[in-house]
C-alpha cells in the first residue's frame, strides 16, 4: 500500500506534525517517518499558526504527496463541516473552514475534528483501547474533555459536542465553573482549579503552587492537598459512573497530566465509579497509553478511515 497520511495537532500551545507511510497502519506498534512539534509564537494568531503548520507539513512530505490529512484541533470543531468554530487560547479561528484550506494547500482529502475526539480515536485504533467496540476516552488535565467511540465509529453527537464530561455536573450547590454553572467535574478535578483552591485554602503558602504540585503535595500528607485531589478524583468518578449507567461501554480510558497524580487518585476514581454505577453495570478504567501523541494518531485514524 503506498502513499503517506499527513497528521496535524493543533494544542493551545503546541503545534505538531507527523508522516506516517499508509504499510505502518499494518503494523502492531507503527512508528512516525518524521515528526516535528513547535511552540505555538506567543501573542499569535490563527494565521500565524496555519502558516507554521504548512511549513511543517511540506517538510515532512519533502516533496512527497499526501494521501490523506488528519487533523486534531484543541477547541470546538463541527467535524462535518470541517469548520473550527473558536480557539480558546488562540486568536482568529472563529469559523475556520480549516479543512477546505488544507484540502487546498495539499491537494488531499483532509478530516478534522476536536482534540478530545481524535485521542479517543487514537487510542482505541492505537492505544489502550484496542480491540473494544465502546470506550469514552477522558482527558484530565488543563481542563476535562472526553471523546466516545461507539461500534467502532466516532460518535461526536448532533453538534459535535457529544463527550463532555468535564461539564456534567456533580455537586449543583458547588464552586462556579468557567462555564457558568456550579460544580462541574472540571471544576472539581482540573490541575489548575485544584491549584485554585489550594492557594485559596492556604493563602500563606509560600508561593502559588500548580495542579501538579497538589499532586505531590498530597503524596507527602499534606491535608488541604489530600483534600482536594480526593475531591476531584470523586467528582470524576461520580461523571464516569454515571456515563456507565448512561452508555455502559466496554471501557473508559483516562489520559492527560492529572492522571499521573498517583495511587491514592486512581483508587478515589475506581471506588467512586464502581459505587455510582449499577451494580450490574461493569466499569472498566484504564490509563491511556499514547498520552501526549493521542491526538496525532487519532488524526492518523481520522484521516485513513474517512468517518463521516
Ligand atoms: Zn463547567
Amino acid at each position: 500500500m503506498d502513499g503517506w497520511i499527513l497528521a496535524f495537532d493543533f494544542g493551545g500551545t503546541k503545534l505538531s506534525a507527523a508522516l506516517l507511510p499508509l504499510a505502518a497502519l499494518s503494523e502492531s506498534q507503527p512508528t512516525w517517518t518524521a515528526q516535528r512539534r513547535v511552540f505555538s509564537p506567543a501573542n499569535g494568531d490563527a494565521r500565524d499558526d496555519l502558516q507554521t503548520m504548512i511549513r511543517l507539513g511540506h517538510e515532512l512530505l519533502a516533496g512527497r504527496k499526501a494521501t490523506a490529512v488528519g487533523v486534531s484541533f484543541g477547541g470546538p470543531v463541527d467535524a462535518a463541516a470541517g469548520m473550527v468554530r473558536l480557539s480558546h487560547h488562540v486568536p482568529g479561528w472563529e469559523n475556520a473552514p480549516l479543512q477546505a484550506l488544507l484540502a487546498a494547500e495539499f491537494a488531499a482529502p483532509v478530516r478534522i475534528d476536536n482534540d478530545a475526539n481524535t485521542a479517543a480515536l487514537g487510542e482505541w485504533r492505537f492505544g489502550a483501547g484496542r480491540g473494544v467496540a465502546d470506550l469514552l476516552y477522558i482527558t484530565v488535565s488543563t481542563g476535562v474533555g472526553g471523546g466516545w467511540v461507539l461500534n467502532g465509529r466516532p460518535w461526536r453527537g448532533h453538534q459535535s459536542m457529544a463527550g463532555e464530561i468535564g461539564h456534567m455536573v456533580v455537586d449543583p450547590g458547588g464552586p462556579l465553573c468557567l462555564c457558568g454553572k456550579r460544580g462541574c467535574v472540571e471544576r472539581l478535578a482540573s490541575g489548575p482549579y485544584m491549584a485554585q483552591d489550594y492557594n485559596a485554602q492556604r493563602p500563606n503558602a509560600d508561593a502559588p503552587i500548580t495542579g501538579e504540585l497538589v499532586a505531590r503535595l498530597a503524596a507527602q500528607g499534606d491535608e488541604t492537598a489530600v483534600r482536594i485531589l480526593r475531591r476531584g478524583a470523586w467528582a470524576l468518578g461520580v461523571g464516569i459512573g454515571n456515563a456507565a449507567n448512561l452508555m455502559n461501554p466496554q471501557l473508559f480510558v483516562l489520559g492527560g497530566g492529572v492522571t499521573k497524580s498517583g495511587e491514592l487518585w486512581w483508587d478515589v476514581v475506581r471506588q467512586t465509579a464502581r459505587a455510582t454505577a449499577l451494580p450490574e453495570v461493569a466499569v472498566t478504567i484504564v490509563p491511556a497509553a499514547l498520552q501526549d501523541d493521542a491526538p496525532l494518531w487519532g488524526a492518523v485514524a481520522l484521516a485513513y478511515r474517512i468517518y463521516d
